[in-house]
């Protein structure tokens, strides 16, 4: 059914809702709530200021209503509770107004004013309070809210909607699941506890399942699926390493042989390479990249941001200097000239390697014979993406490189489909960044020490959650923080903001100011977070790091430290102390991630969890564990079954394979 079969819903609304990954009406029914909110009445003997409070009662006063503003009003009246008299104040909502009447029951949800007892109100309700309601917390974004979402899916679990049910009946018998209606239902309406559980067992199985079923199923296919039988003079390998300006570690030749042996078998690669930020990746990608050449195709990497494809384009050309190899950089923001020539060298061979952002995968672009293909920071394209890239050669290598590394235990469930080369060595003569954490009244001593750095001809980096401090108070953001440290260090050096909401020309010139140190200082949200190389910045000052996941923070850290000069990295934050601790006492990426997961279950490693490009919508992996295991060894068996009576489970396979959502 369509998302217009719903009253309210216009086009502009269809846009975001589509963001949210919701395209039907049956989406509605599938977008749970990831908490609850359990609302009582307020005890109107404990109202403190500030408290949310839900409070009943009949109008007493009819409201006097006052515009201010383009559009805006506020209304005002008074109501009668069981033991009080409460004035409330509520906004934008003067169209409420004349069903207000002396007598009316109303139940008020919003903030206790206790300096003038009153109630600042969100939310009107009218009747009166039976014990107490469940308010749903979904995912938003962009100008949908809570409220209206909450609208949307109860209409359309109001209409007759379709029911996918996934699970084949012996598992639905076996682990006795309650049906996936009535889960649906209670997820959305829960009205019973116990039953509550079973309905999110049942979901979260489901989830576990499919994307294990799908796992399982690229494993199989893959095992069939023939690649690019070649050979690879290895002796020109060893004197490409032998070139490099410094020795190889353990781990990435190690990385570089098991990524050739794939390359030279007759089956398709699909390798994942793991390893902290800094500890080398890079060059473990460009000699696959030769490698590849060498044995006579084309190589394509694909990076999530411009400033990286551009960064590792720079150093891919000084790398491959001297050796004759046509290497081309793609990005979304090309002059049409220059972009036809390029495509044009793609087409007919002229081009060995390009480099690029998901603009390798659009439409236009064809490519001679590709046979290698790699993704930098691999969970952060979804798998069409992925596969997209792949289908533009005739099953060519796969690398992906991941700079969140997963624990091996997880890896192996999760990617259960790639082969694993991990690099948990960093190159020797690094320094561990020494990390401390500090409140924002200790900005004086941030201050400071940032001098110290500056003083040293070293560089630094500043981070903070937000780009512009609108209604968020609480958060530091990139624009006031750029005029504060205008005022600290504005005479004496450079500094510069970069943000995401930036063109691409802009930040680029900024990062190349910054690379070539004639800024001192950068001010940026996350869009540094990933890969960025300039060896001379040594400091990394994360405001309101408390905003960000562990993994997140060890990545940011990862910008610094990337040569021999002592490196430092600031959290500030007057928040969850203990948890950022943890970054004080180990610079180990892999031992992070461990935390993380237990701490905040995988959304920081699988885009956070309001990107809606998350993998699970209801399991949270460290939670689920268990079940995850379970849903592995139950695809593997569903698996069996669909080849021993296909005319009974095929149907049900290629219903789960096609499911949109999950990424596997
Ligand atoms: P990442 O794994 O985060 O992509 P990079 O590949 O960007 O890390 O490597 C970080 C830096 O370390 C780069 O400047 C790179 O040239 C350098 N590097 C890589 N391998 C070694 C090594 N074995 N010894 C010394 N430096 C190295
Ligand atoms: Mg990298």
């Amino acid at each position: 059914m369509e998302l217009t079969e719903i009253k309210g819903i216009g086009p502009k609304t269809v846009q975001s809702l589509e963001k949210m990954g919701i395209e039907t009406v049956e989406d509605f029914t599938t977008y749970y709530p990831y908490r609850y909110e359990i609302i009582r009445r307020s005890d109107e003997s404990k109202l403190n200021q500030n408290d949310r409070i839900m409070m009943d009662g009949v109008v007493e006063q009819t409201p006097t209503l006052s515009f201010f503003g383009r559009r805006k009003n506020s209304m005002r009246f008074s109501i009668q509770s069981l033991y009080n008299r409460f004035q409330v104040v509520i906004y934008n909502r003067a169209f409420l107004k004349n069903k207000l009447m002396v007598g009316t029951k109303v139940t008020v949800i919003g903030k206790y004013d206790k300096i003038h007892h009153r109630i600042i109100a969100s939310e009107l309700r009218f009747g009166l309070i039976e014990k107490e309601t469940i308010e749903r917390v979904y995912h938003v974004k962009e100008k949908i809210t809570n409220k209206a979402l909450t609208q949307y899916i109860d209409m359309a679990l109001s209409l007759p909607y379709q029911v996918e049910e996934v699970i084949p009946d012996y598992l639905n018998e076996r682990y006795q699941f309650i049906d996936k209606k009535r889960s649906i239902e209670q997820i959305h309406h829960p009205n019973n506890p116990e039953l509550l559980k079973e309905a999110r067992k049942k979901l979260i199985y489901e989830e576990l399942f499919s994307y294990m079923v799908k796992v399982s199923h690229l494993k199989q296919m893959r095992k069939r699926q023939k690649g690019i039988e070649r050979v690879i003079s290895e002796s020109s390998v060893k004197e490409f390493i032998q070139l490099l300006p410094f020795s190889l570690t353990e781990d990435q030749e190690r990385s570089i042989w098991e990524i050739k042996q794939d390359l030279e078998a007759e089956y398709q690669m699909n390798r994942l390479l793991q390893g902290d930020v800094g500890s080398g990746k890079t060059v473990v990608a460009f000699i696959a990249l030769y490698m590849n050449y060498l044995s006579g195709y084309q190589g394509a990497m694909m990076a999530p941001t411009e400033i990286l494809a551009r960064q590792h384009y720079e150093s891919l050309l000084e790398q491959m200097h001297g050796k004759n190899i046509k290497i081309g950089l793609l990005t979304g923001k090309m002059k049409a000239k220059e972009r036809r020539a390029l495509l044009q060298a793609l087409e007919d061979g002229t081009m060995d390697i390009v480099i690029g952002t998901h603009a390798l995968i659009s439409e236009d672009v064809i490519y001679h014979n590709l046979g290698l293909v790699i993704t930098d920071e691999q969970h952060r394209f979804g798998v069409h993406q992925r596969t997209n890239l792949m289908n533009k050669g005739k099953s060519p290598d796969m690398l992906s490189m991941s700079a969140t590394p997963i624990p091996r235990t997880y890896a192996l469930t999760l990617y259960g489909d790639m082969d694993l080369s991990n690099i948990e060595t960093m190159p020797s003569g690094r320094k561990p960044v020494i990390t401390t954490v500090k409140t924002e009244q200790q900005i004086r001593e941030i201050l400071t020490e940032m001098y110290e750095q500056l003083e040293l001809g070293h560089q630094i980096y500043v981070i903070a959650p937000l780009i512009e401090g609108e209604e968020d108070n609480t958060k530091n953001d990139v624009v006031t923080l750029k005029e504060n440290m205008e005022k600290a260090f504005g005479k004496k050096y450079q500094i510069a903001a970069l943000h995401g909401k930036m063109k691409a020309s802009e930040k680029e010139e900024i990062m190349n100011q910054f690379s070539k140190n004639d800024v001192q200082i950068l001010i940026s949200t996350t869009v540094i977070e990933v890969g960025v190389d300039v060896k001379n910045a040594t400091m990394i000052v994360v405001f309101n790091a408390e905003q960000f996941g562990l993994a997140t923070l060890h990545q940011l850290r990862g910008r610094v430290g990337r040569n021999q000069l002592q490196s430092y990295c600031l959290l500030v934050s007057n928040h969850e102390k203990e948890r950022l601790q943890i970054l004080t006492r180990t610079n180990n990426g892999f031992e992070i991630s461990e935390e993380d997961f237990k701490m905040r279950g995988s959304g920081d490693l699988f885009g956070s969890k309001q990107s809606g490009d998350m993998i699970f919508k209801i399991a949270d992996l460290r939670k689920n564990y268990k079940t995850l295991l379970y849903a592995k060894k139950d695809s593997e068996e569903f698996l069996r079954k669909v080849k021993e009576e296909p005319q009974k489970y095929q149907g049900l396979l290629n219903q789960i394979i096609e499911g949109k959502r999950y990424v596997s």
